[in-house]
């Protein structure tokens, strides 16, 4: 048995206004008047000045404005890295991701790809990455995910969606502020936040699971149900927690993996573009047979928040569309054989994912 050596975040700070601290941080950072940092955030907060006037911008550092109308394609990613090769003399000091999943993804693979040669699509997939990358912060503006503590940049190139995972892209640095989250609306809240609840659901019934996932996974399992049921739970304190959920989250699945729920998701993500948070919650209210309490608990929480999912999605589909997502679901094996075992292939059809999609 060979045991995963598992890199981790190597600095963070955490509190209601740490975001304030970031200029000390970058400080020592600096490498010279030539080599900026550039800032990526997320373009909702475009003229946000509570947001954008606590960043200092010196010598020649930038802000550029990240769209998240689409999730990060490797193409988008590599016009980033030529922009900056081709306006600047010297690599930045430092790349820093101010927002959702969307822009946290894009600063961890700008910084991976400007010290790795070529196109970023030929780093999709496991291990690939040849080079350390260049200093990266990330700084969650909206909870859920887990990308700022992931071993993963997760893109759609041009032939699959698919992470860059490698021992270099988790950040150097992360600031967790929940007052960043403060503004984001609720559905959006709801859709990343249950993001985040899938994983646990996934690493603590999925057979990969071990005593660290698990340690993680129920800590943030017992924060979403606080955090999505009870009553008596302020809202500052609700995006504390739910910070934590995120972070305890992507740790639990660090060392285990995610299941049925994700790789469903990528089909409706490759094939229709839903995003990943509301297209893990679409997949997810079909999925009692594999998760029986973990649906129950999900449709009590959707209830209790109002929140109406899209209905219907896959119905004007035709088959060979359906065919397409079941080819994305199924490439993810290790997604089935965490969910299922390692017997998968006998118990998970193409007739029963095809049944399942024609629901959604
Ligand atoms: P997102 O980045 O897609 O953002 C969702 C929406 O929330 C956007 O419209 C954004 O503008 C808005 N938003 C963000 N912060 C806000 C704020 N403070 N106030 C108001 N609006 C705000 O959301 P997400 O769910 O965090 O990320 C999804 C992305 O993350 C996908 O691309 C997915 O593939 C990726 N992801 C990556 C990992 C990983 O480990 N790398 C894990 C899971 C998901
Ligand atoms: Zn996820």
């Amino acid at each position: 048995m060979i045991y995963k050596n598992y890199p981790m975040v190597s600095r963070v700070v955490f509190g209601r206004g740490s975001f304030n601290q970031l200029d000390e941080i970058l400080a020592s950072k600096r490498k010279g008047r030539n080599a900026p940092f550039i800032f990526y955030v997320d373009d909702v907060f475009k003229g946000n000045r509570w947001l954008t006037s606590r960043i200092t911008l010196s010598y020649k550092d930038k802000i550029i404005y990240i769209p998240t109308t689409e999730e990060p394609k490797t193409s988008q990613i590599d016009q980033l890295v030529e922009n900056i090769i081709l306006n600047y003399n010297e690599l930045p000091s430092g790349i820093i991701g101010i927002g959702g999943g969307i822009v946290m993804d894009v600063a961890k693979a700008v910084s991976l790809m400007l010290t790795n040669k070529g196109e970023s699509k030929d780093y999709q997939g496991w291990d690939l990455i040849k080079n350390p990358a260049i200093y990266h912060v990330g700084i969650p503006t909206i909870s859920g995910t887990g990308a700022e503590v992931s071993r993963t940049t997760i893109l759609t190139g041009p032939d699959r969606k698919l992470g860059i995972n490698s021992d270099f892209t988790p950040f150097d640095q992360v600031i967790l502020d929940p007052e960043l989250t403060k503004d984001v609306p609720k559905d959006q809240w709801f859709y990343t936040g249950m993001d985040c609840f899938v994983h646990c659901v996934e690493s603590l019934k999925g057979t990969y699971l071990n005593a660290f996932s698990q340690s993680y996974g129920e800590k943030a399992f017992d924060l979403c149900k606080e955090i999505f049921l009870d009553d008596t739970l302020n809202s500052e304190d609700a995006r504390d927690k739910l910070m934590m959920a995120s972070w305890h989250g992507g740790m639990s699945i660090a060392y285990s993996q995610v299941g049925v729920a994700h790789a469903m998701s990528y089909g409706l993500g490759y094939l229709l573009g839903v995003k990943h948070g509301i297209g893990n919650c679409i997949v997810f209210d079909h999925l009692h047979e594999y998760y029986p309490e973990g649906v129950a608990l999900f449709k009590a929480m959707k209830a209790k928040h109002n929140i109406e999912l899209p209905q219907g999605i896959c119905a004007d589909l035709d088959v060979q569309q359906i065919n397409t997502m079941i080819d994305v679901a199924l490439s993810l094996e290790p997604l089935w054989e965490n969910a299922i075992g390692k017997d998968w292939k006998t118990k998970v059809t193409r007739e029963k994912l095809m049944t399942l999609y024609k629901k959604m």
